[in-house]
């Protein structure tokens, strides 16, 4: 490399991208805007609880990919978890993701998985043949009772606008089980790092060869002919010259009580009618710790301002449209590739970032070497 190659963003991706190009044996500087690294899974310790705050959102690590899970252990001891998500619907609280307790304790029934299978499916509409939106999907899926209490109103909060608006694709992904299977996620390896994400990160990045900047806002027009790697926002780059692509962003709310409130890591909160879309205790991400006051954390989901985190794209027509105008004017870009979930607008698991750029430094340093040019987008964000 001629000059020390500059990734901008200290989170996951430009983490792994910098400890791979230092193992190759090249200098590189990370420049992160924020007074901390470890991006949008920064944790911290709480000063009056003493609790382990997931600073933007909970964060639990899970995965199928055993490669990724051996690599992201390497840098510091991850504590067996198995995370369970509950959700309050008006006074009664209810097991997600929708299982056969959930179905069970719902209808007030007994059903075994075949009974409950047969059940949902005389509540789903089946007029809906080819179902577009969101709303017409989950209707065709568990009919309207399973729908307003679980579907509905959780996902006008959390984006904003009414589920017909919604492609029917969302909610394909969302899984109905039969069984009293009630892990959240269906993934083999599944945990949270012993002391937080903030010392794996620092592990990752702790190499001679690495130069982290902290409290610098790393500007476009600066690159010096350096070949720069982007994990901020995609139209941040350009200085937003064709719009702002579209995100949600969250307000956090702490609160600090004694003992355990709620007895559980998250709680839904499915109607509108109460405002926020959840609730976190922090201490039971932990629950190898003990403490005896708690951190608790109300999140309200809102449309992202300019001065606005973006914490999850939008990705509907007008924000793919805009998308692929930025795209085109990315690749028509020197010396510039584009990472991670806000440089390619894609909502990114933990371990698929870190998948991605274990890709993006490969594909670099053999191009390097072969003295080809490297792609903008090693992952395609269309
Ligand atoms: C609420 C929420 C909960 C989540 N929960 C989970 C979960 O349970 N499990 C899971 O696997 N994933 C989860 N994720 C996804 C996870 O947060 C992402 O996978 C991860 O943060 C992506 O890492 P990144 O490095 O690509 O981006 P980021 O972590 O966002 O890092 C990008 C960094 O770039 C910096 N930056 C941007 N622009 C500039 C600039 N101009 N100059 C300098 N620095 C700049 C930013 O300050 C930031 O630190 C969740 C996401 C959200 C929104």
């Amino acid at each position: 490399m001629s000059k020390s190659p500059v990734i901008v963003g200290a989170g996951f991706s430009g983490a792994v991208i910098a400890r791979e190009f230092a193992e190759a044996g090249h200098d590189v500087r990370v420049i992160e805007a924020r007074s901390h690294v470890a991006g949008n899974c920064y944790t911290e310790r709480d000063a009056e609880t003493g609790v382990l705050l997931h600073v933007y959102g909970p964060h639990i690590f899970h995965t199928a990919n055993e490669d990724i899970w051996n690599y992201v252990t390497r840098w510091g001891s991850f504590m067996p978890y198995s995370h369970r998500v509950q959700t309050t619907v008006g006074e009664k609280v209810f097991s997600l993701p929708i299982n056969l307790l959930t179905i069970n304790q719902f209808f007030n029934k007994a059903f075994r998985p075949d009974e409950a299978r047969a059940f949902v499916a005389e509540q789903a509409d089946g007029t809906i043949i080819d179902p577009q939106s969101f709303e017409d999907q989950a209707l065709s899926m568990v009919g309207p009772d399973l729908y307003e209490a679980f579907f509905k109103g959780y996902t006008e909060k959390q984006w904003g606008c009414s589920p017909t608006e919604l492609p029917a694709s969302i909610l394909k992904r969302l899984p109905l089980r039969f069984n009293y299977d009630d892990s959240y996620f269906n993934h083999p390896f599944q945990g949270i790092p012993e002391h937080g994400y903030t010392p794996i990160v620092e592990s990752i990045l702790d190499h001679p060869r690495i130069d982290v900047q902290l409290n610098t806002v790393f500007d476009p027009k600066d690159t010096d002919d350096a070949h720069v790697f982007w994990s901020g926002p995609l139209d941040g780059y350009f200085d937003h010259k064709l719009g702002r692509l579209g995100y949600r962003t969250l307000d956090f709310h702490h609160f600090r009580e004694e003992g355990d409130w709620q007895g559980t890591p998250v709680m839904n909160y499915g109607l509108r009618d109460v405002p926020y879309t959840r609730i976190t205790e922090h201490k039971h991400f932990a629950p190898w710790e003990e403490h005896e006051k708690t951190l608790c954390t109300r999140e309200y989901s809102r449309e992202c301002g300019p001065d606005d985190i973006p914490y999850y794209p939008i990705r509907l027509v007008d924000e793919k449209a805009m998308l692929s105008e930025y795209v085109d004017l990315a690749r028509a870009t020197e010396n510039v590739t584009f990472i991670g979930r806000l440089g390619t607008y894609r909502y990114l698991d933990m371990d698929v970032c870190i998948k991605e750029a274990l890709d993006v430094a490969e594909t670099y340093l053999t191009a390097h070497s072969e003295g080809r040019p490297i792609p903008t987008f090693v992952h395609d964000p269309l």
